[in-house]
Protein backbone atom coordinates (compact mmCIF):
# COMPACT_ATOMS: atom_id res chain seq x y z
CA UNK A 1 0.00 0.00 0.00
CA UNK A 2 1.53 2.93 -1.21
CA UNK A 3 1.29 6.27 1.44
CA UNK A 4 -0.22 7.98 2.55
CA UNK A 5 -3.18 6.15 2.21
CA UNK A 6 -5.82 8.34 0.80
CA UNK A 7 -9.04 7.88 3.32
CA UNK A 8 -12.24 9.27 3.33
CA UNK A 9 -14.51 9.77 5.81
CA UNK A 10 -18.41 8.87 5.67
CA UNK A 11 -20.46 10.51 8.53
CA UNK A 12 -19.48 13.99 8.94
CA UNK A 13 -21.15 14.81 12.35
CA UNK A 14 -19.75 15.75 16.12
CA UNK A 15 -17.10 12.68 16.37
CA UNK A 16 -15.35 13.32 12.63
CA UNK A 17 -15.11 16.76 13.26
CA UNK A 18 -13.94 16.31 16.56
CA UNK A 19 -11.55 13.80 16.54
CA UNK A 20 -11.15 12.22 12.76
CA UNK A 21 -10.54 14.98 11.01
CA UNK A 22 -7.41 16.82 13.42
CA UNK A 23 -6.31 12.99 14.14
CA UNK A 24 -6.22 12.12 10.31
CA UNK A 25 -4.31 15.63 10.07
CA UNK A 26 -1.55 15.01 12.40
CA UNK A 27 -0.53 11.24 10.75
CA UNK A 28 1.23 11.14 7.64
CA UNK A 29 0.39 7.48 6.80
CA UNK A 30 -3.47 9.13 6.06
CA UNK A 31 -4.04 11.96 3.75
CA UNK A 32 -8.10 12.73 3.85
CA UNK A 33 -8.98 13.43 0.50
CA UNK A 34 -12.67 13.16 0.50
CA UNK A 35 -16.08 13.51 2.79
CA UNK A 36 -19.25 12.23 2.46
CA UNK A 37 -23.01 12.92 4.14
CA UNK A 38 -26.43 12.75 2.95
CA UNK A 39 -27.56 16.14 4.20
CA UNK A 40 -24.90 18.15 6.36
CA UNK A 41 -21.80 20.41 4.64
CA UNK A 42 -18.47 19.29 4.03
CA UNK A 43 -15.36 20.89 5.18
CA UNK A 44 -12.99 23.43 3.38
CA UNK A 45 -11.06 22.80 0.76
CA UNK A 46 -12.28 19.09 0.67
CA UNK A 47 -14.12 17.69 -1.89
CA UNK A 48 -17.87 16.35 -0.33
CA UNK A 49 -20.28 13.96 -1.75
CA UNK A 50 -24.23 13.11 -0.74
CA UNK A 51 -23.19 8.93 -0.49
CA UNK A 52 -20.31 6.89 -0.94
CA UNK A 53 -21.55 5.90 -4.31
CA UNK A 54 -21.42 9.79 -5.65
CA UNK A 55 -17.62 9.69 -4.39
CA UNK A 56 -16.36 6.74 -5.99
CA UNK A 57 -17.89 7.53 -8.97
CA UNK A 58 -17.04 11.24 -9.31
CA UNK A 59 -14.54 11.92 -6.90
CA UNK A 60 -10.83 11.06 -6.02
CA UNK A 61 -9.26 8.00 -5.61
CA UNK A 62 -9.55 6.69 -2.60
CA UNK A 63 -7.67 3.70 -0.62
CA UNK A 64 -10.08 3.72 2.97
CA UNK A 65 -12.99 5.00 4.38
CA UNK A 66 -13.79 6.24 8.44
CA UNK A 67 -17.54 5.19 8.96
CA UNK A 68 -18.95 7.78 11.68
CA UNK A 69 -22.20 7.36 10.50
CA UNK A 70 -24.88 6.27 13.33
CA UNK A 71 -24.37 2.33 13.62
CA UNK A 72 -28.26 1.40 11.83
CA UNK A 73 -26.45 2.27 8.57
CA UNK A 74 -23.16 1.21 8.84
CA UNK A 75 -23.54 -2.00 7.47
CA UNK A 76 -24.87 -1.59 3.71
CA UNK A 77 -22.00 1.35 3.52
CA UNK A 78 -19.22 -1.30 4.69
CA UNK A 79 -19.57 -3.78 2.21
CA UNK A 80 -20.25 -1.30 -0.73
CA UNK A 81 -16.11 -0.29 0.78
CA UNK A 82 -15.04 -4.00 1.19
CA UNK A 83 -16.91 -4.71 -2.41
CA UNK A 84 -14.43 -1.89 -3.95
CA UNK A 85 -11.91 -3.37 -2.73
CA UNK A 86 -11.51 -0.14 0.54
CA UNK A 87 -9.87 -0.94 3.64
CA UNK A 88 -12.37 -0.35 6.63
CA UNK A 89 -12.08 1.82 9.54
CA UNK A 90 -15.91 1.11 11.48
CA UNK A 91 -16.67 3.41 14.83
CA UNK A 92 -17.98 1.89 17.55
CA UNK A 93 -20.05 0.38 17.68
CA UNK A 94 -19.24 -1.87 14.71
CA UNK A 95 -22.78 -2.58 13.79
CA UNK A 96 -26.64 -2.38 14.56
CA UNK A 97 -26.36 -5.95 14.70
CA UNK A 98 -23.41 -9.07 15.49
CA UNK A 99 -24.90 -11.04 12.86
CA UNK A 100 -24.06 -8.26 10.35
CA UNK A 101 -20.54 -7.44 11.67
CA UNK A 102 -19.64 -11.01 11.22
CA UNK A 103 -21.27 -10.87 7.27
CA UNK A 104 -18.79 -8.23 6.89
CA UNK A 105 -15.33 -9.74 8.64
CA UNK A 106 -16.11 -12.77 5.76
CA UNK A 107 -16.05 -10.00 2.87
CA UNK A 108 -13.43 -8.55 4.16
CA UNK A 109 -11.32 -11.79 4.62
CA UNK A 110 -12.43 -13.01 1.08
CA UNK A 111 -11.47 -9.28 -0.81
CA UNK A 112 -8.36 -9.35 1.42
CA UNK A 113 -9.13 -5.50 2.40
CA UNK A 114 -8.63 -4.79 5.79
CA UNK A 115 -11.60 -4.19 8.23
CA UNK A 116 -11.32 -2.71 11.81
CA UNK A 117 -13.78 -2.86 14.39
CA UNK A 118 -12.51 0.09 16.14
CA UNK A 119 -12.97 0.73 20.40
CA UNK A 120 -11.97 3.92 21.33
CA UNK A 121 -11.52 3.73 24.86
CA UNK A 122 -9.70 0.70 24.80
CA UNK A 123 -6.81 3.10 23.54
CA UNK A 124 -7.50 5.04 26.18
CA UNK A 125 -3.87 5.54 28.69
CA UNK A 126 -4.39 3.64 31.44
CA UNK A 127 -6.26 0.45 29.82
CA UNK A 128 -2.89 -1.07 28.64
CA UNK A 129 -0.98 -0.77 31.59
CA UNK A 130 -3.95 -1.65 33.94
CA UNK A 131 -4.22 -5.09 31.72
CA UNK A 132 -0.73 -5.82 32.28
CA UNK A 133 -0.67 -5.05 36.52
CA UNK A 134 -3.86 -7.44 36.07
CA UNK A 135 -3.00 -10.00 34.42
CA UNK A 136 -1.99 -12.51 37.10
CA UNK A 137 -3.98 -11.35 39.91
CA UNK A 138 -6.84 -12.52 41.95
CA UNK A 139 -9.62 -10.65 41.16
CA UNK A 140 -12.04 -10.43 43.92
CA UNK A 141 -14.56 -7.86 42.36
CA UNK A 142 -15.25 -5.03 39.91
CA UNK A 143 -17.30 -2.27 39.88
CA UNK A 144 -18.49 -0.34 36.68
CA UNK A 145 -20.22 3.32 36.96
CA UNK A 146 -20.79 4.74 34.06
CA UNK A 147 -23.43 7.74 34.33
CA UNK A 148 -23.64 10.48 32.08
CA UNK A 149 -25.99 13.35 31.43
CA UNK A 150 -27.37 12.32 27.86
CA UNK A 151 -28.99 16.28 27.45
CA UNK A 152 -24.73 17.34 27.61
CA UNK A 153 -23.42 14.63 25.58
CA UNK A 154 -25.98 14.06 22.80
CA UNK A 155 -28.15 16.50 22.21
CA UNK A 156 -30.68 15.91 19.29
CA UNK A 157 -29.38 12.48 18.71
CA UNK A 158 -32.42 11.10 17.52
CA UNK A 159 -30.43 7.73 16.05
CA UNK A 160 -29.29 7.09 19.13
CA UNK A 161 -32.97 6.31 20.95
CA UNK A 162 -34.06 4.53 18.07
CA UNK A 163 -34.05 0.65 17.25
CA UNK A 164 -30.13 -0.43 16.93
CA UNK A 165 -29.03 3.32 18.49
CA UNK A 166 -28.38 1.42 21.80
CA UNK A 167 -29.40 4.14 23.73
CA UNK A 168 -27.34 4.34 26.96
CA UNK A 169 -25.20 1.62 25.50
CA UNK A 170 -23.73 3.96 23.23
CA UNK A 171 -21.38 4.92 26.15
CA UNK A 172 -21.95 1.75 28.29
CA UNK A 173 -20.57 -0.42 25.48
CA UNK A 174 -17.26 1.76 25.35
CA UNK A 175 -17.10 0.90 29.44
CA UNK A 176 -17.72 -3.06 28.31
CA UNK A 177 -15.03 -2.67 25.49
CA UNK A 178 -12.27 -1.72 28.77
CA UNK A 179 -13.32 -4.22 30.94
CA UNK A 180 -13.32 -7.15 28.53
CA UNK A 181 -9.74 -5.67 27.39
CA UNK A 182 -8.38 -5.71 31.26
CA UNK A 183 -9.64 -8.68 32.87
CA UNK A 184 -7.25 -11.59 32.24
CA UNK A 185 -10.36 -13.99 32.12
CA UNK A 186 -13.59 -13.84 29.70
CA UNK A 187 -16.73 -12.12 30.92
CA UNK A 188 -20.37 -13.18 30.07
CA UNK A 189 -23.32 -11.51 31.36
CA UNK A 190 -26.18 -13.05 34.41
CA UNK A 191 -29.14 -10.90 35.19
CA UNK A 192 -30.03 -7.15 33.61
CA UNK A 193 -32.90 -4.57 34.51
CA UNK A 194 -32.61 -2.18 31.60
CA UNK A 195 -34.97 0.83 31.65
CA UNK A 196 -36.99 2.04 28.70
CA UNK A 197 -38.18 5.77 28.55
CA UNK A 198 -42.55 5.57 27.29
CA UNK A 199 -41.81 7.19 24.80
CA UNK A 200 -38.14 5.83 23.19
CA UNK A 201 -37.13 2.68 21.86
CA UNK A 202 -33.68 2.89 23.43
CA UNK A 203 -32.84 2.42 27.31
CA UNK A 204 -32.25 5.26 29.30
CA UNK A 205 -30.37 3.38 32.33
CA UNK A 206 -29.10 -0.36 33.30
CA UNK A 207 -27.98 -2.11 35.78
CA UNK A 208 -26.16 -5.32 34.94
CA UNK A 209 -24.46 -8.22 37.00
CA UNK A 210 -21.84 -9.98 35.00
CA UNK A 211 -19.13 -12.51 36.17
CA UNK A 212 -15.77 -14.13 34.54
CA UNK A 213 -14.91 -17.34 34.54
CA UNK A 214 -13.66 -17.89 37.99
CA UNK A 215 -16.73 -16.43 39.43
CA UNK A 216 -15.22 -13.02 40.26
CA UNK A 217 -18.50 -10.85 40.28
CA UNK A 218 -19.06 -7.36 38.14
CA UNK A 219 -21.43 -5.37 38.73
CA UNK A 220 -22.29 -2.49 35.73
CA UNK A 221 -24.79 0.76 36.86
CA UNK A 222 -25.17 2.28 33.84
CA UNK A 223 -27.57 6.00 33.78
CA UNK A 224 -28.11 8.83 31.49
CA UNK A 225 -29.99 11.24 34.07
CA UNK A 226 -26.91 12.27 36.41
CA UNK A 227 -26.72 15.37 36.42
CA UNK A 228 -24.08 17.33 38.28
CA UNK A 229 -20.55 15.57 38.47
CA UNK A 230 -20.19 13.05 35.61
CA UNK A 231 -18.75 9.62 36.19
CA UNK A 232 -16.71 6.53 33.89
CA UNK A 233 -15.51 4.83 36.34
CA UNK A 234 -14.10 0.90 36.82
CA UNK A 235 -12.81 -0.26 40.02
CA UNK A 236 -11.13 -3.36 39.99
CA UNK A 237 -10.16 -4.66 43.38
CA UNK A 238 -7.39 -7.45 43.53
CA UNK A 239 -4.86 -9.42 46.43
CA UNK A 240 -2.55 -6.92 45.44
CA UNK A 241 -5.52 -4.01 45.98
CA UNK A 242 -6.97 -1.57 43.66
CA UNK A 243 -6.91 -0.95 40.22
CA UNK A 244 -9.15 2.30 39.37
CA UNK A 245 -9.46 3.10 35.65
CA UNK A 246 -11.71 7.07 36.04
CA UNK A 247 -12.28 9.61 33.04
CA UNK A 248 -13.25 6.49 30.35
CA UNK A 249 -9.89 5.06 31.18
CA UNK A 250 -7.47 8.47 30.88
CA UNK A 251 -7.00 7.93 34.71
CA UNK A 252 -5.16 5.06 36.30
CA UNK A 253 -4.63 4.92 40.25
CA UNK A 254 -2.88 1.82 41.20
CA UNK A 255 -1.15 1.15 44.93
CA UNK A 256 2.13 2.40 43.26
CA UNK A 257 0.44 5.55 42.27
CA UNK A 258 -1.46 7.39 39.70
CA UNK A 259 -0.87 8.14 35.82
CA UNK A 260 -3.29 10.29 33.38
CA UNK A 261 -3.34 11.67 29.86
CA UNK A 262 -6.42 12.31 28.31
CA UNK A 263 -6.15 12.86 24.56
CA UNK A 264 -4.30 9.83 23.25
CA UNK A 265 -7.28 7.53 22.10
CA UNK A 266 -8.12 8.75 18.21
CA UNK A 267 -4.21 8.97 17.44
CA UNK A 268 -3.87 5.02 18.86
CA UNK A 269 -6.89 4.08 16.84
CA UNK A 270 -4.94 5.24 13.38
CA UNK A 271 -1.87 3.75 14.60
CA UNK A 272 -3.66 1.22 14.71
CA UNK A 273 -5.15 1.01 11.35
CA UNK A 274 -2.08 1.86 9.52
CA UNK A 275 -0.42 -0.99 10.70
CA UNK A 276 -3.09 -2.97 9.74
CA UNK A 277 -3.89 -2.24 6.11
CA UNK A 278 0.16 -2.56 6.26
CA UNK A 279 -0.03 -5.98 7.03
CA UNK A 280 -3.68 -6.96 5.05
CA UNK A 281 -4.92 -7.93 8.31
CA UNK A 282 -8.05 -7.19 10.20
CA UNK A 283 -9.08 -6.62 13.93
CA UNK A 284 -12.73 -7.04 14.53
CA UNK A 285 -13.67 -8.11 18.21
CA UNK A 286 -17.76 -8.27 19.10
CA UNK A 287 -17.09 -9.17 23.02
CA UNK A 288 -18.12 -5.47 24.00
CA UNK A 289 -21.60 -5.90 21.79
CA UNK A 290 -21.83 -9.43 22.49
CA UNK A 291 -22.64 -8.32 26.30
CA UNK A 292 -24.78 -5.55 25.02
CA UNK A 293 -26.81 -8.10 22.92
CA UNK A 294 -26.73 -10.38 26.14
CA UNK A 295 -28.35 -7.71 28.38
CA UNK A 296 -31.32 -7.01 25.49
CA UNK A 297 -31.85 -10.74 25.15
CA UNK A 298 -31.49 -11.79 28.83
CA UNK A 299 -32.73 -8.58 30.82
CA UNK A 300 -36.27 -7.59 32.37
CA UNK A 301 -37.11 -4.87 30.65
CA UNK A 302 -38.63 -1.69 33.01
CA UNK A 303 -40.94 1.28 31.41
CA UNK A 304 -39.78 4.70 33.18
CA UNK A 305 -40.76 8.23 32.41
CA UNK A 306 -40.84 9.53 29.07
CA UNK A 307 -37.89 11.30 28.50
CA UNK A 308 -37.82 14.51 25.85
CA UNK A 309 -34.22 16.32 24.69
P1 LIG B 1 -23.76 12.44 14.79
O1 LIG B 1 -23.15 13.68 15.33
O2 LIG B 1 -25.23 12.29 14.84
O3 LIG B 1 -23.24 12.28 13.30
C1 LIG B 1 -23.65 11.23 12.49
C2 LIG B 1 -23.35 11.62 11.05
O4 LIG B 1 -23.68 10.50 10.22
C3 LIG B 1 -24.13 12.81 10.54
O5 LIG B 1 -23.22 13.75 10.08
C4 LIG B 1 -24.98 12.26 9.40
O6 LIG B 1 -24.95 13.08 8.24
C5 LIG B 1 -24.23 11.01 9.03
N1 LIG B 1 -25.08 10.02 8.38
C6 LIG B 1 -26.30 9.59 8.76
N2 LIG B 1 -26.76 8.68 7.88
C7 LIG B 1 -25.79 8.56 6.92
C8 LIG B 1 -25.68 7.79 5.74
N3 LIG B 1 -26.62 6.94 5.36
N4 LIG B 1 -24.56 7.94 4.99
C9 LIG B 1 -23.57 8.78 5.35
N5 LIG B 1 -23.63 9.54 6.47
C10 LIG B 1 -24.73 9.42 7.24
O7 LIG B 1 -23.14 11.16 15.54
P2 LIG B 1 -21.73 11.01 16.27
O8 LIG B 1 -21.86 11.44 17.68
O9 LIG B 1 -20.66 11.59 15.45
O10 LIG B 1 -21.63 9.41 16.32
C11 LIG B 1 -21.38 8.65 15.16
C12 LIG B 1 -20.82 7.30 15.60
O11 LIG B 1 -19.59 7.54 16.30
C13 LIG B 1 -21.72 6.53 16.58
O12 LIG B 1 -21.65 5.16 16.33
C14 LIG B 1 -21.12 6.85 17.94
O13 LIG B 1 -21.33 5.81 18.89
C15 LIG B 1 -19.64 6.96 17.59
N6 LIG B 1 -18.88 7.79 18.53
C16 LIG B 1 -19.36 9.02 18.92
C17 LIG B 1 -18.64 9.76 19.86
C18 LIG B 1 -19.09 11.14 20.33
O14 LIG B 1 -18.45 11.71 21.22
N7 LIG B 1 -20.15 11.73 19.77
C19 LIG B 1 -17.45 9.26 20.39
C20 LIG B 1 -16.97 8.04 19.91
C21 LIG B 1 -17.70 7.33 19.00
P3 LIG B 1 -25.91 14.37 8.01
O15 LIG B 1 -25.43 15.38 8.99
O16 LIG B 1 -25.60 14.74 6.60
O17 LIG B 1 -27.30 13.89 8.25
Amino acid sequence: MPTPIRIAIVGLGKIARDQHIPVIARNSDFQLVATVSPRGDGIDAKPHYRSLAALLAEGPKIDAVALCTPPQVRYEIAAEALGHGLHVFLEKPPGATLSEVVALEDVASTSGATLFASWHSRYAAGVEPARAWLKDRRIDAVTITWREDVRIWHPGQAWIWEAGGLGVFDPGVNALSIVTRILPRPVFLQTATLSYPANRAAPIAAELKLRDTAGSPIVMDLDWRQTGPQTWDIVVETDAGICKLSLGGSVLDLPSGTTKDDDVEYTGLYARFADLIARRASDVDLAPLRLVADAVLRGDRKTVEAFED
